[in-house]
């Protein structure tokens, strides 16, 4: 029987979509935190299962798919739906969440280099004051600074991708934490100053930058934010590095 409220469910308004995949603790009281929670299985059909609203990102609604706040009253499935077993949550979320953020890296590694080349095309296009946007120092910096830094993120992420092929996903748990930490913030800066560059026409529906930056930042939240990303590598590494033989501080 589940009970409890759910804020953004991404996909969940695709007509598509019958089938909800809800994760929540089922003990508590576990002392090992990563056995409290359990998936479970629940058709969007049942009893008790009601969408209460879509929620936006900066207005937009992202349809067909929607972000939609689903409450749970009362709902019942049979015990045969959990996924895999009782507390055993969080390890299917590991093993899915890791490919999940390497494909929202990739996929904001192409957003950024569009809007790199669509930055291009209106610095050469559009005159102002006399010149073309592209004979601006400050614009022909802001053109490189977001080529390098596109490339740096690609390198990151391929090295990612190679790592999960080659060792599995466990192993490029680092890389994966880096490239989900570099790549959206590296896009939010490329899409920005090619926003700038456009003008007016920037924030306008007229071009893909507005949706390009709304993706690029929540994702910066989405998939866990920033600073959990930050703080989980940190103690990776703190934890391969920190014991090791004072070499460094001699
Ligand atoms: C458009 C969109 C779609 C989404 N789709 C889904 C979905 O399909 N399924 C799903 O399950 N979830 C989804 N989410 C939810 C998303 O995963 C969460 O919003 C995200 O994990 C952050 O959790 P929170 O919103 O509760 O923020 P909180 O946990 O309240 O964090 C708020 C802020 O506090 C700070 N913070 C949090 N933890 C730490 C820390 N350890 N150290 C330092 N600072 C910290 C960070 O700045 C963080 O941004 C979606 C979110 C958005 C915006």
């Amino acid at each position: 029987v589940i009970n409890g409220r759910k804020w953004f469910t991404s996909g969940a308004l695709n007509k598509r979509c019958t089938l909800l995949i809800v994760m929540g603790k089922t003990d508590a009281d576990n002392p090992d935190v990563h056995k409290q929670q359990s998936m479970i299985l629940v058709p969007k059909d049942t009893p008790g299962v009601r969408i209460v609203r879509d929620i936006t990102a900066f207005g937009y609604d992202d349809a067909p798919m929607g972000h939609p706040e689903i409450v749970y009253d009362n709902v019942r499935v049979p015990a045969a739906n959990l996924l895999l077993g009782e507390g055993r949550g969080f390890e299917i979320a590991q093993g899915r969440l890791g490919p999940g953020r390497i494909h929202h890296c990739m996929r904001l590694i192409g957003v950024a280099q569009r809007a790199l080349e669509t930055m291009c095309r209106r610095a050469e296009s559009r005159v102002a004051f006399g010149r073309k946007l592209s004979e601006q120092g400050s614009v022909r910096e802001d053109i490189a600074h977001s080529h390098c830094e596109i490339e740096q993120a690609r390198l990151l992420t391929l090295k990612a991708a190679d790592k999960m092929d080659r060792d599995g996903n466990k192993a490029a748990r680092d890389l994966i934490a880096a490239a989900k930490i570099v790549v959206p913030s590296m896009a939010c800066r490329v899409i920005d100053r090619a926003i700038q560059v456009h003008g007016g026409m920037g924030v306008s529906q007229d071009t893909f930058l507005p949706k390009a930056y709304v993706y690029a930042r929540f994702i910066r939240i989405g998939d866990g934010p920033d600073q959990v990303h930050l703080a989980a590598l940190a103690r990776q590494l703190v934890r391969l590095h920190g014991a090791a033989a004072p070499r460094e501080s001699r």
